[in-house]
């Protein structure tokens, strides 16, 4: 049978993301690669003793459909969570998802037309650039420094593109390059995004991994309008396999939002939603996140320190406060396409920065994750990552 796929499927099947992630996940290669939680935090005992207590006391009811926007108790809960972020929300305002990657897929269904303008910073996340391309956005990128998107150029970006649908900001730990955006930044975008009348899509699922630093309010606490639209999730502080974020947006939004996730898939796995509920009554989050961001801390300062010991001197690498990731520039146009395959031959990975940017590729970026590593497999790859650079470099 020849499908006559719509628009917005690939028409290639040859993904080079999915192909490098494929090499990197050979038991034999240190992966630096994909963006993995470290497994050995996954609260399990804790989540499996949640588990029996909500089928001894609800059973039957988690097994049953359930509402769109989530279960109303977990609502409340990822409220609190709000607080603690600087955000008032009320439970109208939260919906749960499917992971926050469904949110991303759902507002930009939401929102985009095909030929419609999408502002990310870039480079940026990888699989919110695949989705808004699926939806046949015209993604324009802003360039980013150390202090995260450079509004001065968003400013110069929303007088040319006045119909722009919104602005997509990772402003925590950005993925892939771990940046984190200033405060003045933050109160400058949302100024900025306001008076040119376009909605911001803020991505947090890192923002309570800080090890470093002061916390930063969000985008979200400086909004008085509803203009932003705040997304989040349980990925990176309990467990990723269990699909479940949240968002968190003004109530009109909301009403249109819960008829999208409704077509998508009725609503989010009840039972899930229950577990994680009643692990929020049970375990204390905060004390479950310190040993998450202690073992971060640790594993990034250590691939930081082997960066600037094995890596060439003149290397620019971020210094990220939390999150997963480490974004590392060589100079002189090294092809970081060429540097993996140098590196997959001999047994490490990481992701070459072309896969993040919407606009013109930098060379010589890539991606680094520290999150998924041992301190031993963090030795040895950048080790080995060092002669494949000086190779590269030397020719
Ligand atoms: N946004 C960003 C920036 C991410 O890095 C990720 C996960 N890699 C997601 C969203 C999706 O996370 P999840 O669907 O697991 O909540």
């Amino acid at each position: 049978m020849k499908f006559r796929y719509a628009n917005g499927v690939p028409t290639s099947t040859e993904n080079a993301t999915a192909n490098i992630l494929k090499a990197a996940a050979d038991p034999n290669v240190i992966s630096f690669g994909g963006g993995l939680p470290a497994p050995e935090l996954f609260p399990v005992a804790e989540m499996k003793a949640a588990t029996d207590k909500v089928f001894d006391k609800y059973g039957r009811l988690v097994l049953q459909y359930a509402q769109t926007l989530g279960y109303p108790k977990l609502r409340e809960q990822i409220t609190d969570l709000m607080k603690d972020r600087h955000v008032d929300a009320e439970v109208e305002n939260i919906g749960v998802v499917t992971g926050s990657q469904q949110a991303i897929d759902l507002v930009a269904r939401m929102m985009i037309n095909p030929g419609d303008v999408v502002i990310v910073e870039d480079p940026s996340y990888l699989a919110a650039i695949d989705v808004f391309n699926s939806y046949g956005a015209k993604l324009v990128g802003v360039p980013m420094d150390e202090d995260g998107m450079k509004t001065d150029a968003l400013a110069e970006t929303v007088k040319k593109y006045t119909k722009a649908k919104f602005i997509y900001t990772i402003p925590n730990f950005q993925n892939p390059t771990g940046r984190t955006m200033t405060e003045e930044r933050r109160k400058e975008l949302v100024r900025v995004a306001k008076e040119a009348g376009i909605p911001i899509v803020e991505d947090d699922p890192y923002g309570a991994i800080r090890y470093a630093g002061k916390k930063l309010p969000p985008l979200k606490h400086f909004d008085k309008d509803g203009g932003v639209i705040y997304l989040s999730s349980f990925s990176k502080i309990l467990a990723p396999g269990m699909r479940l974020g949240w968002l968190v947006a003004d109530k009109s939004f909301m009403d249109h939002f819960s008829l999208m996730k409704q077509n998508a898939d009725l609503h989010t796995d009840n039972l899930t939603q229950y577990i994680v509920s009643q692990f929020l009554l049970d375990v204390d989050l905060k004390k479950h996140v310190k040993k998450i961001t202690d073992a971060y801390e640790h594993r990034a300062n250590l691939m930081l320190e082997l960066i600037d010991k094995y890596f060439p001197k003149n290397v620019h690498h971020s210094n990220p406060e939390g999150g997963m990731f480490i974004w590392v520039e060589i100079p002189g146009g090294v092809d970081t396409d060429e540097l993996f395959k140098t590196c997959i031959k001999n047994n490490v990975a990481f992701v070459p920065g072309s896969a993040f940017f919407a606009g013109d590729i930098k060379p010589g970026t890539f991606r680094l994750n520290f999150s998924n590593m041992n301190d031993e497999q963090i030795k040895e790859g950048i080790k080995r990552m060092g002669k494949a650079i000086a190779e590269v470099v030397d020719n």
